[in-house]
């Protein structure tokens, strides 16, 4: 069976890990690939190979740096459909759900493209009579990427095309779930003309993530993956000096306004909460319907789009489907778990997913749509992330009531608001405690040229990722303060003892 392998110092290198791990096509519970778990000898190899190359790299000129994304954005659409087949077949979602994963992706490449100019830093003329001030932009050196098996190939291209723009080698460990894609986007960066070594893949799991915790070569670690991963890799990371920004888990809440636009909301929620089967970090798994009328209102027209919906493999023939199944055997108990734990707590089971089959599928990880009604804040299942396709209505008398909820809630990654009223809307947006909020847009993931990142147990560091974040992530600001010559004359007729001020 085919083994996917590493990628170091630009070449293909099987991984000599005794320990190894099955590649499965949640379509079908096949088997279809096998990755290796790469030892920390290999993963310490693959940052030499990236520290050696950082020297050449970080003294290239921003401009060939661009030009080798811009490139590597070409070939990205050249080769989109090989890509997106592979995302679906590793990770289930839908095909054109994979494009729009790869679009999201290639935007960051795009703005990363403008890194000529987004790198300048500043400068000051004249701070003081003949002095001139202004910063450099400086990249830190190798800088590793540990990523979620949901996003293969987005959440990797939140993080390299800023990283190496900016002039850093990078070393990406990607999720052992679905780790093809990792191999396919360092070949298309190589033929785009990237130096070996710049960009190098780890295929593994917590052995390899903990030598890029601490390797002293390696300077900062951005990850994306869930929260209590995300916490230990902050603590180990940043006790070892290196700059994080981890990411983690959700619970997207909206709210649903007795004003909203019931058709447009309940068709946006519908998406929001199904889509690629509910395993996105801003997928919204909580309805806060203020007063009963919108609920009973929101309930009648969800459960008619969920019978519209045809759930089957993320490749297809003919229609395509809307959701496919969940990542693996493991995970879809993990969900049924939680539906049945709605119910003990006494819920209302609308939709019930559990044993759903998809024919000719029989052996794939199928959850089916899942509605509750009457879920209250104590439950389970309104507590923890499902990270599946749940969906949950908590019946709320205000907005008051449902903004405390929100803000009460351990996650602050996204949340959204359906309502008509602008005045609302705004107060909303001063008051909601998450990272990211969208006035009647259910899933408010920014462009690549603003920052993604939430609040509260959602993500630890200061700095999010993509957008400005992101640049200054990968940066380290040094500012320059030159006098010339006539003045550096007279500063040796006199010294001077206290704080400079400028005059
Ligand atoms: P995960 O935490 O299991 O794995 C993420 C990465 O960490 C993988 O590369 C994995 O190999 C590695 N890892 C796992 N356990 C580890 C350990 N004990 N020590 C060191 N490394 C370890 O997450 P997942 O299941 O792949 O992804 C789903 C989670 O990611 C969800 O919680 C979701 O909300 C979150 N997510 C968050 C965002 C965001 O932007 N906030 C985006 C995507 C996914």
């Amino acid at each position: 069976m085919e083994q996917i392998k590493n990628f170091i110092g630009g070449k293909l290198i099987s991984s000599q890990s005794v320990r190894t791990l099955p590649v499965f096509n949640p379509a079908t519970g096949q088997s279809i690939r096998q990755v290796a778990l790469s030892t920390a000898h290999e993963t310490k190899f693959a940052i030499e190979s990236a520290h050696q190359a950082f020297q050449e790299w970080s003294k290239t000129s921003p401009l060939k740096r661009a030009r080798i994304l811009f490139k590597f954005k070409s070939l990205l659409e050249e080769n989109q459909s090989h890509l997106a087949r592979l995302i679906s077949e590793e990770h289930g979602k839908i095909y054109s759900d994979a494009v729009g994963e790869l679009t999201r992706g290639l935007e960051v490449v795009e703005f990363a493209c403008g890194i000529p100019h987004l790198q300048k830093g500043e400068h000051s003329a004249n701070v003081g009579a003949g002095v001139d001030s202004h910063s450099l932009m400086q990249p830190l050196g190798v800088c590793a990427g540990i990523t979620p098996f949901n996003f293969p190939a987005m959440v990797a291209m939140w993080m390299f095309p800023i990283a190496l723009a900016t002039g850093n080698t990078f070393v990406l460990k990607p999720s052992e779930k679905d780790p093809s894609l990792s191999i396919e986007l360092a070949k298309l960066l190589q033929q785009a003309g990237l130096p070996d070594g710049v960009f190098n893949v780890v295929q593994g799991d917590k052995e390899a993530v903990d030598v890029l915790l601490t390797d002293p070569h390696v300077q900062a670690v951005s990850f994306v993956g869930s929260t209590p991963v995300a916490e230990y890799v902050y603590a180990t990371a940043s006790a070892y000096g290196k700059r994080c920004q981890a990411l983690g888990g959700a619970k997207n809440h909206s709210i649903l306004m007795p004003d909203a636009d019931l058709e447009m909301a309940a068709n946006a929620i519908i998406g929001a909460a199904f889509g690629a089967a509910g395993e996105r970090c801003m997928a919204l798994s909580v309805v806060l319907a203020v007063g009963d009328e919108i609920a009973d209102e929101l309930v009648t027209k969800l459960r008619q789009q969920i019978d519209r919906m045809v759930v089957g493999a993320g490749i297809s023939e003919g229609r395509e489907n809307d959701m496919g199944p969940v990542i693996s055997e493991q995970h879809r108990s993990k969900i049924c778990d939680y539906i049945n734990s709605g119910v003990e707590q006494g819920a209302k089971l609308l939709v019930d997913g559990r044993g759903y089959q998809v024919t000719g599928h029989e052996n794939g990880y199928f959850v089916g749509p899942t509605l509750f009604d009457y879920v209250t804040p104590e439950m389970k299942i309104y507590k923890e992330e499902i990270f599946g396709p749940v969906l949950s209505i908590v019946r709320v008398p205000d907005y008051h009531t449902a903004l405390k909820l929100i803000n009460h809630h351990e996650y602050g990654n996204g949340a959204a608001i359906f309502t008509r009223d602008g005045e609302t809307a705004r107060q909303f947006s001063e008051d909601v405690q998450t990272g990211m909020v969208g006035i009647n847009i259910p899933i408010p993931v920014p462009m690549a040229f603003h920052s993604f990142g939430g609040w509260k147990r959602s993500i630890f560091g200061p700095l999010n990722v993509h957008g400005n974040d992101g640049v200054r992530f990968y940066t380290r600001m040094k500012t320059v303060t030159s006098r010339w010559p006539a003045s550096v004359r007279l500063e040796h007729h006199s010294s001077s003892f206290v704080m400079p001020t400028m005059e």
